[in-house]
């Protein structure tokens, strides 16, 4: 329905074989708003992401798109109903050139001018076409995995760091570009270790802590010091 949250993540229990990893994890993502999810290693924000976009089966608990159980929906039926999740460590294919890359994430109904939205984010990918995607800067690549971000037509895009060992610059820039996708009304569920720059841009913010939340509010109410206190599980 159209005031249902585009994700919602109800009593969610995982983890894998015998070992649980979130305990009664509950997380919604409203239309068109960034939420920041955010807690130190090992808290189980990967393993959230995986439950969301169906590639972890939860032992309890529901996710919901849309205001549609999709708890027993497969990855691709829920990147169909407009779940996008761009996971951690560049997912390019090394081999195959620039456009060779975006090709494969443009559905055939598709319009082409999403491949325009892709340049005016990153111009420098529409100058490096033909170049294998291997020969691409780190930056350049997570640009590049960040496209499918514009072609998979998303209503909400799920981001595991992807600003991870990049430098400062380019973080910048990557950033710039997740506002401007932001600014578009898709909405963002964003792991990220530079809690000062996901604050910035965040709605709402989720802090795990050992598998469960320990803080779930907006964005405004938090400083990057309680979030770091909320990382070592003190109060
Ligand atoms: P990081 O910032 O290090 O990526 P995270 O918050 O994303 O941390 P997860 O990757 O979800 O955390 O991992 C949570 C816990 O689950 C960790 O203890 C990890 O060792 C464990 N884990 C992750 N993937 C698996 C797996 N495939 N099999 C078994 N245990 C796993």
């Amino acid at each position: 329905g159209a005031s249902a949250p585009v994700l919602e993540i109800s009593g969610v229990t995982a983890g894998y074989g015998r070992t649980t990893v979130l305990r009664e994890v509950s997380l919604s993502v409203p239309r068109g708003k960034v939420v920041a999810l955010l807690g130190s290693n090992g808290a189980g924000k990967t393993t959230l992401l995986r439950v969301a976009s169906g590639l972890l089966r939860p032992a309890r608990g529901r996710v919901a798109l849309d205001g549609r159980d999709v708890t027993r929906q497969a990855p691709h039926e829920r990147a169909r109903m407009g779940l996008c999740l761009i996971p951690e460590g560049r997912s390019v294919y090394r081999t195959l050139s620039v456009l060779e890359n975006l090709r494969l994430q443009i559905p055939p109904w598709e319009k082409h001018t999403a491949l325009d939205e892709v340049f005016t984010a990153f111009p420098i990918l529409g100058e490096r076409l033909g170049q294998s995607a291997g020969s691409l800067s780190g930056g350049q690549q997570q640009m590049l995995a960040l496209a499918r971000a514009y072609l998979c037509n998303p209503s909400v895009v799920l981001l595991d760091e992807v600003s991870m060992g990049l430098s400062p610059r380019v973080v910048d820039e990557i950033f710039a570009s997740l506002k401007t996708l932001a600014a578009t009304g898709v909405a963002l569920l964003l792991v990220e270790q530079y809690v000062n720059r996901a604050l910035d841009m965040a709605d709402d913010v989720v802090l795990l802590n050992k598998g469960a939340v320990s803080y779930s509010g907006s964005a405004s109410g938090v400083d990057e010091d309680e979030v770091m206190r909320g990382y070592l599980g003190q109060d």
